[in-house]
């Protein structure tokens, strides 16, 4: 590992793909040379962050009490309820680009680990400094399913370059 730093993947009480942490471990080890470690025991989502229309978690709020909770190390957090932030009503995540937080909502594909991964995948790369990529690239923005389906859970070689350029 060129990297110190760790993933720690920390699922809220309300995430119930507990199975989905090996394919998140993998695909996260295998694209970022980043160790992923899951967190011991589940907690719930600060109540303050429940504060969108129809119970949805403010995303950005989320993120920025993540913040306070870690220095070096990418905190993965993953719930099972629906996001929302101040770009879009609903998205499958979020992450602070250049950052050390993220989250990920398994809400609209429970029981698939594949997207789950594909989307944790993508959220910590924004957290390395990634932006949306236009290739097949797990980098991809997507707004639907259908969109997260088209990519691979892989990153292209303009990411990785963009990456191992940083030392990651
Ligand atoms: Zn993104
Ligand atoms: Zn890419």
């Amino acid at each position: 590992m060129k990297n110190e730093r760790k993933a720690v993947l920390l699922p809220f009480e309300s995430f119930r793909e507990k199975e989905a942490f090996s394919e998140i471990k993998k695909v996260i080890e295998a694209e970022l040379s980043l160790k992923a470690v899951v967190a011991g025991e589940s907690i719930a989502e600060p109540k303050s962050v429940f504060s969108l229309s129809g119970g949805k978690i403010d995303a950005d709020l989320l993120l920025s009490y993540l913040q306070k909770c870690t220095e070096k190390n990418i905190l993965a957090v993953f719930t099972g309820n629906e996001l929302g932030c101040s770009d879009s009503d609903f998205v499958f995540g979020a992450a602070i680009v250049n950052g050390v937080c993220c989250v990920v909502s398994s809400s609209g594909f429970e029981g698939n680990t594949g997207r789950i991964a594909k989307e944790a995948l993508h959220e910590i790369g924004h957290c390395l400094g990634l932006t949306h990529c236009k290739n097949a690239c797990a980098m991809r923005f997507s707004s639907s399913v259908e969109d997260i389906d088209l990519k691979p859970a892989k990153l292209c070689s303009a990411c990785k370059k963009f990456l191992a350029a940083k030392n990651i």
